[in-house]
């Protein structure tokens, strides 16, 4: 198969595992070409715009992006690049998948959880955000709708059934958050009815923060809202060893933003210490998407195998005493 996708190396680390990243779908041979754009700090420098209409154009135009870490700058009104663009492509799903590998200092080894989280609306709307005028009150919204959440529930278990998975678990607050998160919970009830072959389970979100701790093995995929999926899917990552191991893939109906869910490490970058293992989870569910299963898996497996076999070439996140580069090249030689 031949096909372009948009490339963003973006920020801090970003180049770096992004350039670690290339190497390996190159060796994989999957047939992708890139399309390099930026945004961020240096789409600011270069172009005075954190997120240039080239950048917005070239994703529009491919609807596949790989994305590196960016760089918000704190303060002077600037909005979030990463929530600009979830909404201006209407990415309402985050997927993010906690699987666990070799070699880490996990607490648990058989770690193997997806978190689905509604990526619109929830508790991280712009709207509705009001402070009083003498500064003593604070109100902040949460709005979930039937149309989100059923498309969030109905995302969930369809990836169940095509991945093969058992059982679907919706993470709510329905017995204080009575309206908002009651209606996500109805509508995730009637959703499940369509899936019998998929378990449906329902949880409330602080006993899953608990059950997740102490007995993870229960959970195969979870579907939430924006807030409780923000902070569920840190926890997995967490359970795994770290934000090194952790993708996040932004789907939409007409656009898809792979990336790793760290950010750009400032403290790290230039340094070759960057981990691009979750930057590489991310490649091999961007080659799922597209189709090439059995390519996403060989590089699932590649990493695996050089996280098991190669610990002289791990980041030092790891253990290791390897670079971005040494991890990568290691990975390439078992693609
Ligand atoms: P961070 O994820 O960049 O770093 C947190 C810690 O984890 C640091 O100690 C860092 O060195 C380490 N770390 C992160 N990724 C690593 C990797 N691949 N290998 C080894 N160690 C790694 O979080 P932060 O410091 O809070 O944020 C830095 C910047 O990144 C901020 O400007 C923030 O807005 C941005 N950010 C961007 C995204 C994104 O683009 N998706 C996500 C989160 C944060």
């Amino acid at each position: 198969m031949s096909k372009t996708i948009a490339v963003i190396p973006g920020d801090g680390i970003g180049p770096e595992i992004m350039a670690a990243t290339l190497s390996v779908l190159d060796a994989l041979d999957c047939g992708l070409s890139y399309d390099t754009v930026e945004a961020g700090m240096i789409a600011l420098e270069k172009h005075g715009d954190l997120l240039p209409k080239a950048t917005l154009d070239a994703i529009a135009k491919h609807q596949i992006a790989l994305k590196g870490p960016l760089t918000t700058p704190v303060g002077g009104g600037f909005t979030s690049i990463n929530v600009t663009l979830r909404r201006h492509f209407d990415l309402y799903a985050n997927v993010r998948p906690a699987i666990s590998f070799p070699g880490t200092k996990a607490r648990y080894n058989n770690i193997d959880i997806i978190t689905v989280r509604e990526n619109t609306e929830g508790a991280y709307l712009a709207e509705g955000q009001t402070m009083s005028e003498d500064g003593e009150v604070a109100t902040s919204m949460i709005r979930n709708t039937r149309k989100g959440s059923a498309r969030i529930v109905r995302y969930a278990f369809e990836m169940a059934v095509k991945k093969g998975r058992k059982k679907v678990t919706a993470v709510h607050k329905a017995n204080i958050i009575k309206t908002a998160s009651g209606l996500f919970l109805n509508v995730a009830r009637e959703i499940a009815k369509e899936y019998p072959q998929i378990e449906f389970n329902e949880m409330i979100v602080d006993n899953t923060c608990m059950q997740l701790v102490m007995r993870p093995e229960q959970f195969d995929v979870i579907v939430t809202t924006n807030l409780f999926g923000d902070i569920l899917s840190d926890l997995c990552a967490g359970l795994v060893g770290g934000l090194g191991l952790a993708p996040g893939d932004n789907i939409g109906e007409g656009a898809a933003i792979f990336e790793a869910v760290h950010g750009s490490a400032p403290d790290i970058a230039g340094k070759g210490l960057a981990n691009p293992c979750a930057l590489l989870l991310a490649a091999a569910d961007m080659l799922d998407h597209l189709g090439m299963v059995d390519k996403g898996n060989k590089l699932r497996q590649a990493i695996r195998d050089t996280m098991e076999h190669d610990r002289d070439h791990v980041t030092p996140d790891l253990g290791g005493k390897g670079s971005t580069q040494s991890f990568g090249e290691a990975i390439v030689k078992r693609v």
